[in-house]
């Protein structure tokens, strides 16, 4: 059951500090959400904890089964099982779909290689399961896609790569009704699946995305601090009555 442990964590971008001391713990069979007003560092987190070259960690540690997360590359994070859905995904011109995601999964089982065959069948599998064009897998990596189209394959990667630790970032904009439906389904039907073995953070401003995938703790970033945790509840007051009340609530210094 892995578990990820985000502790005092303070980082910055050009001189910037954002993150001012953020305290989070997801582990295995948890869905947590994180909401915050526009600004308050929530995609600086997700990069932060995935290794974007362009943010600094300042001070604070983030632990995963153990392991030192912020000693590691890029990639030795994937390999451990951490994926992150960008909040604007970039498109790789040259490489195609399909081979970009069986080098990703490759990349998790060196000594054994997944065959062309079963590969495909499971590419097959999740195009179909995410509603998407046949064609995608000979495409090149997001490119020409609608943003619609970005954030499905973001969760077809999810689904091919099985990580332990998921972050979605606004994976519901740019969705119509039905993109928001199908992704949802595919979020809850992979955390049902995979119970225990994987966790689950999502960071979203609306509750529609809560609505498809209900989950477990709500947390609020502001101003660079997680500022309140609670349930489902915390989501609904959010969408009813804004952040103002929080702001209040936290008192002047944020
Ligand atoms: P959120 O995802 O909560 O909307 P972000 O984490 O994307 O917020 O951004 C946090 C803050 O960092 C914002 O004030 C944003 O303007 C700032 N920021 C992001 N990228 C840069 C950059 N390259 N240089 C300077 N400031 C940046
Ligand atoms: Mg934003
Ligand atoms: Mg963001």
């Amino acid at each position: 059951q892995p578990i990820l442990e985000i502790k005092d964590l303070h980082a910055s971008i050009a001189t910037k500090q954002i993150l001012k001391g953020v305290n989070l713990t997801i582990k295995g069979g948890e869905i947590h959400a994180i909401m915050g007003p526009n600004g308050t560092g929530k995609s600086t987190l997700a990069s932060v904890i995935m290794g974007h070259p362009d943010y600094t960690v300042d001070s604070g540690t983030v632990i995963l089964n153990r392991q030192n997360v912020l000693a590691m590359t890029v990639d030795e994070r994937a390999r451990a099982g951490i994926f992150l859905a960008m909040q604007y995904p970039a498109a790789i011109p040259g490489v195609t779909n399909s081979d970009f995601l069986r080098t990703c999964m490759n990349v998790k089982r060196p000594d054994n290689p997944i065959g062309i065959f079963p590969f495909r069948a499971k590419l097959h599998q999740a195009v179909k399961d995410l509603e998407m064009n046949g064609d995608l897998p000979t495409r090149y990596l997001n490119e020409g896609f609608s943003g619609g189209e970005k954030k499905r394959n973001e969760i077809l990667q999810m689904k091919l790569l099985e990580p332990s630790i998921v972050i979605l970032d606004e994976i519901d904009s740019g969705l119509d009704i039905d993109a928001l439906r199908i992704v949802g389904e595919n979020i809850c039907q992979m955390a049902k699946e995979r119970g225990k073995e994987v966790a689950v953070l999502m960071i979203t401003h609306y509750q529609r995305l809560l609505n498809c995938v209900p989950p477990d703790y709500v947390h609020v970033l502001m101003n660079g601090k997680v500022v309140k945790s609670g349930d489902r509840s915390l989501a609904l007051r959010l969408e009813n009555d804004g952040y103002e009340w929080l702001r209040e609530e936290i008192g002047a210094e944020n």
